[in-house]
């Protein structure tokens, strides 16, 4: 099969197109044939060699997939070939304490497709048949690859975390991200009213088309003072934040009183100074927030299935521009997911 692999970690050149050999499935194994695969700014992280997780060479990425089963191993009763699925990312040791309490993403023994085992960007992947969460027909499988770490990651922050209720002002920044986009859907079913932020005028623009009622151009505005004045001086309720450093700081200001920063990202900056005066004072909670449960991945597939929500999609592209996927995310030229269609 043809598979895009790294054998050192650089730019986006060591990203190679390879005839690999087909694997196949053991016990308990089903091979997905890959028909969509997201393309996840960590993918660069792991690329680059800056992710902190743990990786052999040579490694295959990806891991947001969607697809048809091929085969399956001995024993596998969950699917069977020509099934449409998606399998989870993350694949939790189901017996220790966090799992049992339905705690996933705390796992003691956590691995994730496309870190520990090969991922996405190849024509088939190897994955344990429990992980697969099936298809509705109505769902394409460039949709179906665009939902776990877009919408699941921000119904567990505004949904499990916060919440966020009915009424309340939301501010989504980096509206133009998949995160971006999912929280501004999100936080709207959630009957919140949103203020989108982004670096240029034409995310704005989509941001609003999404369902935010006022933008803010964080590049040539001041994400404060702005939406202190869009809010009548009151503060927003919750940030939906995933950009970290000097946005994360704005935003916290940006709070009204017992309002809560909720974050789940922070490429622009890790480690940000917090005036606990005012944190106290103003009884603001910054929580942070990571991955979903298996429970909550189901809960947006059905949603977008049903037309609730609907992944913003800015490219899919064939296997072979693996390294243009990457370049994309690396220029922020994207407005949502970009994809690889092997
Ligand atoms: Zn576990």
């Amino acid at each position: 099969m043809r598979a895009v692999r790294f054998h050192e970690y650089g730019e986006v050149g060591v990203l190679r197109e390879e005839e690999v050999p087909t694997p196949e499935p053991g016990p308990g194994e089903a091979l997905v044939r890959v028909r969509a695969c997201a393309v996840n700014h960590v993918d660069i992280d792991m690329r680059n060699g800056s992710s902190r997780l743990p990786l052999t060479l040579p490694h295959t990425l990806g891991f947001e997939i969607a697809g048809e089963v091929a085969a399956v191993g001995a024993g596998v009763t969950e699917a069977a070939a020509g099934d449409r699925v998606a399998p989870l990312y993350q694949i939790h040791c189901r017996e220790c304490s966090w799992c049992l309490s339905g705690q996933h993403m705390h796992c003691e023994r956590i691995a994730m497709l496309g870190v520990q085992s090969p991922g996405g960007y190849a024509e088939y992947a190897l994955v344990p048949a429990w992980t697969l969460v099936p298809l509705p027909e109505s769902l394409s499988f460039e949709r179906g690859a665009a939902i776990q770490t877009t919408f699941a990651t921000v119904w567990h922050a505004l949904v499990d975390r916060v919440p966020v209720r009915e009424g309340e002002w939301v501010l989504v920044n980096a509206a133009g991200s998949g995160v971006g986009t999912a929280g501004i859907q999100v936080a709207r079913l959630l009957g919140a009213r949103v203020i989108a932020s982004a670096g240029s005028a034409a995310k704005l623009e989509r941001a609003a088309a999404l369902g935010a009622e006022a933008t803010v151009d964080y590049t040539s505005e001041d994400l404060t003072a702005r939406v202190l004045e869009l809010t009548g001086g009151r503060g927003v309720d919750v940030v939906m934040e995933s950009v970290g450093g000097d946005v994360l700081a704005a935003s916290l200001r940006a709070l009204a009183k017992n309002g809560s920063v909720v974050t789940v990202g922070g490429h622009a900056g890790e480690v940000v100074p917090v005036d606990v005066i005012l944190l106290f004072r103003s009884q603001w909670s910054l929580i942070g927030s990571v991955r979903a449960t298996a429970d909550e991945i189901r809960t947006c597939i059905d949603l977008v299935a049903d037309g609730k929500l609907d992944p913003v999609i800015h490219a899919a592209l064939p296997l072979s521009q693996a390294a243009e996927a990457h370049r994309i995310l690396e220029a922020r030229e994207q407005f949502g997911k970009v994809l690889l269609v092997p």
